[in-house]
């Protein structure tokens, strides 16, 4: 038996090392269409500042959180790893960009019987009309939509929205609830209200005990992490990754970039581009679905369509170092809500988060379903920087010049769970099983855009390839 891994990301990388670990000495090739390893991830340092372009901070709570700490833990990279803990001001201020001015998001009970700009009233006044809004029984619906019923419309305007946009640089009116906020919304159609289903739920809620966690998912327990990242960036992640499994002598192929993928009795032949073929017995896809529908468009045109079904949006990351310091409101950063329509979706404030002495570090994002209409279909980096610059000055009146900045357009970066994913989803996986396709899928496009969520994807598609 011998494995193909499709897509050197994180989520290839994390399937690779599952596969080592679960059959050593297993056949295994890598393929990666680029001249590196990583994907998303990078982290630059640009005169001994750190630029993350991809993924900034990683979430230490929930299932797939503690299965990255573990892996971490095994990595060796323990004493590498940087958390922020809960009463740090990053964890305390997140914040949101309305009416021309920033506004701090309650963050304790308290904060909720007070009415706080922009909301009209407190906030318990839209969380307890949850306890009186009827129930609709729908399969699935945008998270806008379901907030809105719920909640009402300043809820969903001006706390779900902005949250949508930084989670997956998506729009609230579009993304799927039954997917993203499963629990919530079969809270509601299981006992009618989002509250009900809560106060049963904390009551059926298991406490995991000391022995099922790893030492540094204990530690995060016990020192309230909030959120962490690695000396060195989140790259540092990658890179170890790929050190494990070069050591374990995989072969790796850059520059290969697959085209297409033809199924056989007894094997799979991956042609890629410039002619070279690839034979193997199966294939882990940790590529984007869009890619691999293109791949599979040819012999299985059915199982193409419907992969190519999740779509991605672009984002424009614009990272600035300033050599003062110039941040009022220390704080994790703030969102814009969409309803302000102004060209960017947030800002992180890097040097907060993780201090750079007399520096300040921020990074910009812009674009998602929006990236076309504000920066055309040829963007032009000078246009985003220049963005970028402008919206600082307004939402927090820096008129500094930047030191160093770095702009990157990530084409099709965040595959979006637009309403009706999970049926997408299922018929994906019912189609691969009925066909007896020897095909498991990993990676972003699938189950979460978290680096938590990809690892563990590349953890499960390992267990169903051996079992
Ligand atoms: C700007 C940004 C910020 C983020 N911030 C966070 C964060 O703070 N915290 C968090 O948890 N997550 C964050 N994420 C999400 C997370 O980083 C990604 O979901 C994750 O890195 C995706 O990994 P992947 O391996 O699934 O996909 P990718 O990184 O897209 O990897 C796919 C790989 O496949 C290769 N490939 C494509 N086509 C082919 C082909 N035909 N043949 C061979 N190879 C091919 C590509 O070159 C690429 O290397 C962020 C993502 C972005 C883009």
């Amino acid at each position: 038996m011998s494995s193909v891994v499709l897509g050197g990301g994180l989520a290839g990388l994390s399937a690779a090392y599952y596969l080592i670990r679960c059959i050593p000495n297993h056949p295994l090739t890598l393929i990666e269409a680029s001249h590196r390893l990583g994907g998303w991830i990078k982290s630059n340092t640009l005169d001994d500042i750190l630029f993350e372009q991809g993924p900034r901070t990683i979430r230490p709570h929930g299932i797939s959180a503690r299965n990255t700490l573990a892996l971490i833990e095994n990595l060796g990279l323990t004493d590498v790893v940087i958390p922020i803990n809960s009463s740090h001001p990053a964890a305390k201020n997140r914040m949101i960009y309305a009416n021309e001015k920033l506004h701090l998001l309650p963050t304790s009970i308290k904060s909720l019987f007070k009415k706080q700009d922009p909301f009209s009233k407190p906030l318990i006044w839209f969380l307890l009309n949850d306890l009186i809004a009827p129930r609709k029984n729908v399969k699935d619906e945008s998270i806008y939509d379901f907030v809105n019923r719920r909640f009402g419309k300043e809820f969903a305007d001006y706390l779900i929205s902005p949250l949508i946009c930084g989670i997956c640089a998506g729009n609230a009116k579009e993304i799927s609830v039954n997917f993203l906020m499963k629990n919530l919304f079969e809270y509601e159609q299981k006992y009618g209200s989002i509250f009900r289903g809560l106060t049963r739920s904390v009551f059926s809620r298991k406490i995991l005990q000391k022995s099922e966690l790893s030492q540094l998912a204990l530690r995060a327990r016990k020192e309230k992490w909030s959120v962490y990242s690695l000396r060195g960036g989140i790259e540092t992640l990658a890179k170890s990754l790929e050190s494990h499994i070069r050591k374990n002598n995989i072969n790796i192929e850059l520059d290969s970039e697959c085209e297409e993928i033809e199924f056989f009795s007894d094997n799979v032949i991956l042609q890629m581009k410039g002619g070279k073929n690839i034979s193997a017995t199966n294939v882990i896809s940790a590529l984007p679905s869009a890619k691999l529908g293109i791949a599979l468009q040819k012999q299985y045109p059915e199982l193409s369509e419907l992969l190519q079904k999740i779509k991605s949006v672009t984002v424009g990351v614009v990272n600035l170092h300033y050599n003062k310091k110039l941040i009022k409101n220390e704080g994790f950063g703030y969102l814009v809500p969409p309803k302000e329509k102004l060209p960017i979706l947030g800002v992180t404030f890097d040097s907060c988060c993780f201090p750079r002495g007399e520096n300040t570090v921020l990074t910009v994002m812009m674009g998602g379903p929006w990236f076309e209409e504000l920066f055309g279909s040829d963007p032009n980096e000078e246009v985003l920087l220049k963005t970028a610059t402008d919206q600082l000055k307004t939402t927090l009146g820096i008129v500094d010049e930047p030191v160093n900045s770095k702009v990157n357009i990530l084409k099709n970066c965040i595959p979006q769970y637009t309403v009706g994913h999970n049926e997408n989803l299922e018929n994906i996986n019912n189609y691969i099983h009925k066909h007896n396709l020897p095909l498991f899928l990993c990676g972003a496009s699938y189950y979460g855009v978290g680096v938590n969520d990809v690892i563990l994807s590349s953890k499960n598609a390992v267990d169903k390839l051996i079992h």
